[in-house]
């Protein structure tokens, strides 16, 4: 048997309970120990002297056992106290055996391991690791930077330990195959995948903790490499599998489409024309569209997805638009009934929010396919909505969703799997596009409609607000219209409400000649669609809001945005924001105010917007200051849940990744699955869900 076939069961110590808490952390087999890496490491080869001791260090000590006793306080306690000549540290113990209490008698020499705190008698360390520092096996310990592993309730760093040095000892007899191709150890000029594991396990005491601990270590980037591969190939063959589904052919003449542009009162870009006529030929072809189109903020990806759902309805289909907030999804049912009136299409609108018979009506109109068009939120692929002739799948604001949702959505198909048309305003460097969303084709609407004045971004603080009103006032004399973004309060919705009621109530004194209007996310869906629409109309001058409004909201004559407590927010999120105005042709402003004193990172951040309206570069930002995790949105992280890889730390070596994945495609495919094995394991995280 190999380390990849052996359970964990055949090492020494682990019987089915240890077994089910290591399958916890992915473990089944002695080659997964292997690949369960380290995530820091502690330098236990430096003894540091007592009387330099601070609380909240780990640290490791060694001295001599002055006096152990057992205090019975609230609960039975063994203390040691332990000195080096330069001070006394006390060792305390509320679980110790008997065993435990005769080793620590007075005059044993003790090395050990632990978090310095203040205890009632000056220094102590509770439950510290120790070993005698006379025994036997004290080099063998002592050579390494000890090794701190990810864990889980019930295994202890120690049992961890043991089991990776049996799986090493393990490796040195039998092989655990190198999956990459030699070219690539060549390149990386790296060791093998042995040294490499036996480096990361039991790191010599000259390996340098700093370069480990930046991840940049060779060793580490080689299994970085491999991993990303992995992940590289396993999207591939989603993607291939994809691909070789039967879909829904659509070919219309597109009379439809040419209809809409007609009446929707302005020519498509350039870039909006070229992403249409991918989409047009990807949805004419035989298999299912996988298509992501990125578009900064403002870049018109809405009539994008018109188009897309015309063809799909001129051909007998049904499309569905899903949207990632209720307002969002409101907004777009109107847009798309007002585009779509001349063609007598009315689009179905299906929120949570939808229930009892209203609800049941809409299911109805759904099954039986009279309605082809229907737009709404993650309503749409509860359990009971279920479509007569599903073709596509548009999905605004991608980032907001998982890919479990996405791919819920396109079970929905009848038979066969409907089209996808993935749309987000975060658009992300072309490398991590190519990584991240390597089951997706990337279309790119690059330009935004013209006639658009950049908006010109204020950093100021929120002490300001009487010269903040002034602007309010002045640019709504104008005809112009206005938004005010009340702080993100995490932890409460009610508070969030509650201070977006109290702002709106403030401005409205200050500002009486000015009609005001407030959205919040504790509001009925008719008080804020009704609201929306007031503001849309013009019969409100300003807009507070909570967040509710971040994403997709479209009223091209607001143009100025204040945006309260930005410090608080993230680059993405302040972007989107500062979307909602700059959408006509007059030049809109941002002010961005701020709650003194502001931390560097947020002066970093907000000083980006200032400086750039770019979406791509405010993305590229983004990366630097918070790593890809974030920018792929929270709730994408179970797309790449990586073991050893940083996306952004091992940027650079994703275009060589790519071209290694062709290489093992063509020359090395029997070594494609063991390598998904390792690495992805079992799971169907990229499965057809
Ligand atoms: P986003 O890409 O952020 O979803 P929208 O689709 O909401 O952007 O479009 C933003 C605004 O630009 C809308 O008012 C839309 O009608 C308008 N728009 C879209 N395409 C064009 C175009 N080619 N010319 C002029 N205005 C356009
Ligand atoms: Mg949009």
């Amino acid at each position: 048997m190999t380390p990849a076939t052996r359970p964990v069961t055949a090492l020494s110590g682990v019987g089915p309970a240890l077994a089910a808490r290591l399958a916890k952390l992915g473990v089944e087999t002695v080659s997964d120990l292997l690949f369960l890496l380290p995530n820091r490491y502690e330098d236990r080869t430096r003894v540091v002297p007592i009387g330099a001791l601070r609380p909240g260090a780990r640290v490791a000590v060694e001295g001599e056992i002055q006096l152990a006793e057992i205090v019975f306080r609230r609960r039975r306690t063994l203390l040691a106290r332990l000195s080096d000549g330069t001070g006394f540290l006390t060792l305390r113990f509320f679980h110790f055996s008997g065993a435990q209490q005769q080793q620590l008698a007075r005059g044993v020499r003790l090395r050990c391991f632990g978090e310095v705190r203040r205890g009632p008698v000056g220094l102590e360390i509770v439950h510290p690791e120790y070993r005698l520092a006379d025994a036997p096996d004290r080099q063998a310990v002592l050579d390494a930077l000890t090794p701190v592993y990810p864990t889980t309730e019930g295994i202890q760093q120690g049992r961890l330990r043991l089991l990776t040095a049996q799986a090493l000892a393990a490796l040195v007899q039998e092989d655990e195959p190198d999956l990459l191709p030699p070219e690539a150890a060549r390149e990386l000029a790296c060791s093998g995948l042995r040294e490499a594991l036996q480096f990361l396990h039991r790191p010599p005491p000259h390996a340098s903790l700093e370069l480990l601990e930046s991840g940049r270590h060779p060793a580490q980037r080689r299994l970085a490499f491999e991993e990303l591969l992995a992940h590289q190939l396993s999207l591939r063959a989603l993607r291939n599998e994809i691909r070789r589904d039967p879909g829904w052919p659509i070919a219309a003449p597109g009379l439809l489409g040419a209809r809409l542009l007609e009446t929707v009162g302005f020519p498509l870009t350039a870039a909006q024309r070229r992403v249409n006529a991918e989409i047009e030929s990807d949805l004419a072809a035989p298999h299912p569209m996988m298509r992501l189109v990125q578009g900064d903020v403002g870049s018109g990806k809405t009539i994008v997805a018109a188009l897309a759902s015309l063809a799909a309805i001129e051909a007998g289909y049904q499309a569905a638009l899903m949207a990632p907030t209720e307002l969002l999804a409101e907004q777009h049912a109107q847009n798309f009934t007002r585009w779509l009136a001349p063609l007598a299409i009315e689009p179905l609108l299906l929120t949570g929010r939808l229930g009892g018979r209203a609800r049941q009506a809409t299911l109805a109109a759904v099954a039986s396919g009279t309605r082809p068009l229907v737009i709404g939120t993650h309503a749409l692929f509860q359990e009971d909505v279920n479509f007569a002739r599903l073709a596509l799948v548009i999905v605004d604001e991608q980032h907001r969703f998982g890919v479990h949702q996405r791919l819920r959505l396109r079970d929905k198909g009848a038979g066969r799997y409907p089209h996808q048309l993935i749309m987000t305003a975060t658009p992300i460097p072309r490398t991590l596009a190519m990584t991240a969303y390597a089951d997706l084709d990337v279309s790119v609407i690059d330009e935004l409609p013209p006639g658009r004045t950049p908006v010109q971004t204020v950093v100021m603080p929120d002490s300001r607000r009487d010269a903040i009103v002034a602007r309010i006032r002045a640019a709504c004399l104008e005809g112009r219209q206005v938004y005010w973004v009340c702080p993100l309060i995490e932890e409460s919705e009610v508070l969030e409400a509650q201070a977006a009621e109290d702002t709106a109530t403030a401005l409205a004194a200050a500002l009486p000649e000015i009609a005001v209007g407030l959205v919040h996310g504790r509001m009925a869906a008719t008080a804020k669609e009704r609201t929306m629409a007031r503001f849309k109309a013009g019969e409100l001058g300003l807009l507070v809001a909570t967040t509710v409004i971040e994403v997709g909201v479209d009223v091209p004559n607001a143009s100025l945005m204040v945006i309260e407590n930005a410090e608080r927010m993230g680059l993405a999120q302040l972007h989107q924001l500062r979307g909602r105005v700059g959408r006509g042709t007059q030049a809109s402003s941002c002010l961005l105010l701020y709650h003194p004193p502001m931390s560097a990172a947020a002066k970093e951040r907000l000083a980006v917007l200032r400086r750039t309206s770019d979406g791509f570069e405010v993305a590229r930002r983004d990366l630097e200051l918070r790593g890809p995790g974030e920018l792929l949105g929270t709730r994408q992280t179970g797309l790449m849940q990586l073991k050893v890889a940083d996306l952004m730390r091992d940027a650079d070596l994703l275009p060589r990744v790519q071209a290694m994945a062709d290489v093992m495609q063509d020359a090395h495919a029997a070594n494609i699955a063991p390598l998904k094995r390792r690495w992805i394991g079992a799971s169907t995280r990229y499965g057809k869900v």
